[in-house]
């Protein structure tokens, strides 16, 4: 079959490449010149099944109204702003804060992380990929024993739904990763040995290439327009240069797949939640981590990618605006300092902001549409690498006729309209 893919960021390209694999005749169209050079650029790098726990939940409404005034809290969101989108997603954020909606949302991201996880394994030794990767899995430290209790009752749900965790002493932590050694308010850690880290951005460049030895076409610099239809199927995608009538569409425009198909009628609650990141030059290598490190309580993620550390973080709803607010920046470049004060001289701060494409339940939305021949891969929000090649393994599962490899319960557009 004929099919474009609609965005060249870590999504479309996966969902392009196993498209190809399957057999198909597949165009990508992109605005930017690259592939990956909007939000899936300068990520925090990790593969992380074990941050499946979402968004939502119930003491986030309360700690969100308390950080609402400090401009450089960890998640910034303006309920005064005149955005009616937020709002509306705002509502359905709130239903999905209690417990029972957490274990169902957490499931159903776990599994797709942890299937994406292995089919990330199988391409990386199907193709010997190469993107900085590091697979010495992800260590979550605490810094006070109340966090920490927190973070092993998470543990304990993950665990009962396939994610397994170790639960180290602080100094097991320093042991597991001796950069550790200047933490002096460690509590304890939880390890997921099987997770990992790596360049998204060099990731996608890298399968790119692949996908364009299996004979994907990457239209870059070309803005998409608009879709039309004619009773079930999407029939045209207008350009600004082009006019395309495939048989299959994938949709895999991040945050800009609302605005993209609400002509259509569909009704898309993914808003923006932007987000910042740091890479700096590694000046002394054993000081800075080569385990991929989350700080649960500064809300932060440190990754090693070859010479240089990337530390990511913060979450602000403010509509779609990627603009770099040095106040945001700021706790970065502080937090990096304190953890691992030898790993840079932080004098070059290559500082960056992305728009994580968020759903109020924090699972990406997956599968087709009421267009026969439209299907959906965005709204991966925190965890599109992480999901990236697991969701594009079941979208061509899909488009071939094949079942896919999980269960596709909750994971699609229609769990939003009851
Ligand atoms: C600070 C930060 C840290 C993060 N850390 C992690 C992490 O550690 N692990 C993890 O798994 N995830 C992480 N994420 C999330 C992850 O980066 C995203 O979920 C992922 O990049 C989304 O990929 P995507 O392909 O859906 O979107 P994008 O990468 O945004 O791709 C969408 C593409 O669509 C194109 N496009 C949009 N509109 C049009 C148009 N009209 N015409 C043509 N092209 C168009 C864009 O140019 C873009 O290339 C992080 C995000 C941020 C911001």
């Amino acid at each position: 079959m004929k099919i474009v893919v609609l965005g060249a960021g870590v999504v479309g390209t996966t969902t392009a490449y196993f498209l190809a694999e399957a057999g198909h005749e597949v165009v990508v169209i992109d605005r930017q010149a690259g592939p990956g050079l909007e939000t899936s650029f300068a990520n925090g790098a990790q593969i992380s099944a074990c941050h499946a726990k979402p968004w939502a939940g119930p003491g986030v409404p309360s700690q969100a109204f308390r950080w609402m005034f400090a401009p450089d809290a960890p998640l910034l969101f303006k309920p005064w702003r005149w955005d009616p989108s937020l709002w509306k997603w705002g509502m359905r954020f709130l239903r999905n804060c209690t417990d029972t909606r957490v274990r169902i949302n957490m499931d159903r991201t776990l599994r797709v992380a942890l299937y994406s996880r292995a089919v990330l394994k199988a391409l990386r030794q199907h193709t010997n990929i190469q993107y900085a990767q590091e697979l010495r899995g992800i260590l979550h430290i605490y810094r006070s024993a109340d966090s920490f209790a927190e973070g092993r009752a998470t543990a304990a749900e993950l665990a009962s739904l396939g994610l397994s965790q170790d639960v180290l002493t602080a100094a097991e932590c320093v042991a597991a990763e001796p950069a550790l050694r200047d933490a002096h308010t460690l509590a304890g850690g939880l390890m997921s040995p099987e997770d990992e880290s790596g360049d998204a951005h060099r990731f996608t460049e890298e399968l790119a290439t692949l996908a364009g030895n299996l004979g994907v076409v990457f239209r870059y610099g070309e803005t998409i327009r608009s879709l039309s239809a004619h009773g079930r199927a999407v029939t045209d995608i207008i350009t600004d240069r082009d006019r395309y009538t495939p048989d299959g569409i994938v949709v895999c425009l991040g945050s800009y797949a609302p605005a993209m198909l609400r002509p259509l009628g569909l009704d898309l609650p993914i808003y923006p939640a932007k987000g910042y990141s740091i890479t700096v030059d590694i000046a002394q290598e054993n000081a800075a981590p080569r385990v991929s490190i989350t700080d649960e309580t500064r809300y932060m993620v440190f990754s090693r990618l070859g010479h240089r550390m990337r530390v990511a973080g913060t979450a602000e709803l403010a509509g779609w605006d990627a603009s770099l607010n040095p106040v945001r920046v700021e706790p970065l470049v502080r937090n990096a300092r304190e953890l691992f004060p030898h790993a840079s001289d932080y004098s070059s701060v290559n500082a960056w902001a992305g728009l994580r494409p968020a759903t109020p339940d924090s699972v990406p939305i997956i599968g087709g549409t009421r267009y026969d021949n439209l299907f959906l891969n965005t709204g991966h929000g925190t965890l599109g690498w992480t999901m990236a090649c697991g969701s594009a393994k079941v979208i061509a599962d899909l488009i071939s006729g094949r079942a896919p490899e999980i269960d596709m319960t909750g994971l699609g557009l229609d769990r939003f309209s009851s």
